[in-house]
């Protein structure tokens, strides 16, 4: 399945590297893991991103991602953890000036785009493909990259709890042990540290919780103006959906946070009877069985009673 991609690569030099918009741990992990693999074999590789979540910042490398293309004209973009080209984080313009476009990821029922794509479904996350592709082109991975790997790993399969890991997802990560990633300390970072602020968005969006279909289905909405006077960064109001998917009894949780263009970012969480995937790509979103979601750009209350609807058809 890689074949192509070797061609691809083996003839490019110049070569950016870019994750979806809002990037998580998963959408880095495969960006940067790419990135600094591509460096070994002498490619003069960087990352494309606009923003992140602080919470990533002690990553190696992390503060290298440029914002924009700084040449012409590119050999390769290597789109990494998003389903269609309208997520991803870079521009028309510097998406068009790439002469060649590899594209890979795992959601369901993707929009394939780009010269070549490598997409595994049953995959749970891009930097398990990055891996494997890594593996396929013989690079060492050190304990940079393997960082990396491992952020992409664990954030995308919940620590390795969610149904969708693999047998070969935990191998891997026997590897990334085996070489020395500090795995101990990147789960301290990411699951166990945050701002006090983000606490108390914890708080509103656990006190605005509402609750239908006898407990199937929680739903809560923050406002972009109370995210900003908890004191949340944008990129860091993240997350909330799996504390309302917790009560007992709930199949399908949704959290909706207001964003700063006025547009309202929809995620939702499922136990697995509700593939939330078909609702999201039902109203131009995307993602996996028990994770997905999609951008409200029309009237939140109209939005609101159709997704009720369609989710109490299927609780
Ligand atoms: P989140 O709830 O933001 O953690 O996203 C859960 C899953 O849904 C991830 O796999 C995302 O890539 C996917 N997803 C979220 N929002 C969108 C969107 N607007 N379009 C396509 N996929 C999305
Ligand atoms: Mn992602
Ligand atoms: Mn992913």
């Amino acid at each position: 399945m890689f074949s192509k991609a070797k061609e691809l690569i083996d003839k490019s030099n110049s070569i950016y590297i870019v994750g979806h918009i809002g990037p998580d741990g998963d959408s880095i992990g495969s960006a940067f893991s790419m990135c600094l693999a591509l460096r070994k074999i002498g490619k003069n590789a960087h990352v494309l991103m606009q923003q992140c979540s602080d919470s990533f910042m002690f990553l190696p490398h992390i503060k290298e991602a440029r914002k924009t293309v700084e040449e012409e004209s590119y050999d390769l973009l290597v789109c990494v953890d998003s389903s269609n080209n309208d997520r991803l984080d870079i521009s028309k313009e510097d998406y068009n000036k790439a002469k060649s476009i590899l594209m890979i990821d795992h959601h369901k029922k993707v929009n394939p785009y780009g010269d070549v794509n490598c997409i595994v479904e049953d995959l749970p996350a891009a930097s398990e493909i990055v891996y494997n592709l890594i593996n396929y082109l013989d690079i060492k991975i050190d304990k940079d990259i393997g960082a990396y790997i491992y952020t992409g790993l664990m954030t995308d399969t919940g620590s390795f709890n969610y149904s969708s890991t693999r047998p070969s997802t935990l191998m891997a990560t026997a590897k990334l042990v085996e070489i020395g990633v500090d795995f101990s300390y990147i789960c301290d970072k990411l699951n166990h540290t945050l701002k006090e602020p983000k606490l108390k968005l914890i708080a509103k969006t656990i006190d605005n919780m509402e609750v239908y279909f006898n407990g199937k289905l929680r739903y809560s909405y923050v406002p972009y103006e109370d995210i900003v006077s908890l004191g949340v960064e944008e990129e860091d109001a993240e997350g909330m959906t799996n504390y309302l998917r917790m009560p007992e009894g709930t199949e399908v949780s949704v959290y909706i946070r207001g964003k700063s263009d006025g547009t309202k970012k929809v995620s939702m969480r499922s136990g697995g009877n509700v593939d939330v995937s078909e609702i999201a790509i039902h109203f131009g979103g995307g993602g996996h069985v028990r994770a997905a979601g999609y951008t409200i750009t029309g009237d939140l209350e109209t939005e609101k009673q159709k997704l009720i609807e369609i989710i109490g058809g299927k609780v």
